[in-house]
């Protein structure tokens, strides 16, 4: 159920007797190379979002479609005080007698500025960022989050997807330097001039399914525990 289906009474008598959990979708404005939108945070993490809600019951209130993204200037990216935001809607959600709520993260530089306690004692807050839960090293518009894209939207420019930041065969030292210096303001494009980390080209709908898969029953399990 989503936020678009809830009336007030019944959705304040549905909080008394069955205390729903509330899923907040956190996502980002900011670029994706070439051949992803710029809302592409935001498309995948209210879908994982929806489709958890279906698995466990819960109630996906609207996507927080803005993030922290100063990485990734002077490429396009748009930030907002986040930890405030989110902490005006807990208040809310607090007075309104709510007390489970799951934050669903899908963008890396929001992690920071993600509340991951609550004033009221005997509230639950969970905090989760989508790829924990997979398997497969994450990238940002490579070969993962292009088959995530390409099994939820229809908006993919396939023929514009370029290869970006390899780390393969470098030392682990050399990666963790790379990651330091990728999450610095400005520091994205400093690793990967075109924006994307990782090769977009080989990205598949079929591994965009998988990963969905995977991504939604490894948390389904998780928020179940
Ligand atoms: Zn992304």
């Amino acid at each position: 159920m989503d936020a678009s289906e809830l009336y007030d009474p019944e959705f304040r008598k549905l909080i008394k007797s069955k205390k729903p959990t509330i899923i907040i979708p956190v996502g980002s404005l900011e670029q994706h190379g070439a051949h992803l939108p710029i809302t592409t945070d935001s498309d995948i993490v209210t879908e994982i979002a929806s489709r958890l809600a279906k698995k466990c019951g819960f109630i996906v209130f609207p996507t927080i479609s803005y993030g922290v993204s100063y990485e990734h200037s002077p490429l396009f990216n748009t930030s907002i005080d986040l930890r405030r935001l989110l902490g005006n809607i807990l208040l809310s959600l607090s007075e309104n007698e709510i007390k489970s709520v799951v934050i669903l993260n899908g963008h890396h530089g929001n992690e920071r500025s993600i509340p991951n306690n609550w004033y009221s004692m005997d509230s639950e807050l969970r905090v989760y960022s989508y790829w924990h839960f997979m398997k497969h090293e994450f990238d940002h518009a490579g070969f993962v989050e292009t088959s995530l894209m390409l099994a939820i939207s229809d908006k993919v420019k396939m023929k514009k997807a370029k290869k970006g930041l390899i780390t393969k065969g470098l030392s682990e030292k050399e990666i963790q330097k790379i990651k330091e210096l990728s999450t610095k303001r400005r520091g994205f494009p400093k690793v990967a001039k075109n924006g994307v980390w990782g090769d977009p080209t080989k990205a598949t709908k079929k591994d965009g399914e998988k990963f969905l898969a995977e991504i939604v029953r490894n948390l389904a399990k998780e928020c179940q525990s």
